[in-house]
């Protein structure tokens, strides 16, 4: 049995953590899905990818993606996954979003299409592409207590750059000032793409995240 919603409350509730497999969605409409898929089975998780409603089911907690967000966004729409997984998002399913993921949880979001929308539950503020073009893609070192030494190897491909964290937030790492890793309840969200780091670090303390709600 996965995570799943209570007949009452309609809250989101996990099934017995003990000896789990979380079964992960990945979304996978465009961008770097199978990438992160490899990685969550990699870290012992049971990667799912997502493409309609009726992928949602049985979920134990979901990834969006790095990859185009106003594609996504169009993608969303089209394939009847927007107000499924924004009500999911809504009522605590735990998710990472990396990179156009982050974009996708971000309450606001600056520099996007007019007709771009976000599932707004992240309490961070973005611009996309905010790196500038100058850096518009670069590697970094990023270091995160949460996962200890080395440095995480940050990949950022036109990166949005998270210009403002609200109280709930929690910033788990920066770079030149600027947070790229924060979480906030049950989600985790990184500026950089963890999945193409050959670093398996963040998808570990995402699925430990994952096992201490279910
Ligand atoms: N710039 C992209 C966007 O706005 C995000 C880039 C990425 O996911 N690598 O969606």
């Amino acid at each position: 049995m996965g995570g799943g919603r209570t007949a009452d409350s309609g809250s989101w509730v996990g099934g017995p953590a003990v000896g789990r497999r979380p079964t992960v969605g990945v979304l996978a409409l465009q961008g770097a899905f199978a990438e992160h898929a490899s990685a969550l089975a990699a870290v012992g998780a049971r990667p799912v990818l997502v493409r309609t409603p009726a992928g949602l089911d049985a979920l134990d907690a979901v990834v969006l993606p790095g990859g185009e967000s106003t594609t996504m966004s169009k993608l969303l729409d089209s394939s009847g996954l927007r107000a499924p997984l924004s009500e999911a998002l809504a009522e605590g399913m735990p998710a990472f979003g990396t990179c156009a993921g982050l974009i996708l949880l971000a309450r606001s979001v600056a520099d996007g299409r007019p007709d771009q929308r976000s599932f707004g539950v992240l309490d961070v503020a973005v611009l996309r592409n905010g790196y500038g073009r100058q850096r518009e893609s670069f590697e970094a070192p990023v270091p995160v207590d949460a996962v200890g030494e080395p440095p995480f190897p940050g990949v950022f491909i036109r990166a949005p750059r998270i210009t403002s964290v609200g109280e709930a937030v929690a910033v788990l790492a920066s770079v030149g000032g600027d947070p790229v890793l924060v979480s906030q309840g049950p989600l985790l969200a990184a500026a950089f793409h963890p999945e193409l780091a050959g670093d398996l670090r963040l998808h570990r303390l995402f699925l430990q995240r994952v096992l201490e709600r279910v």
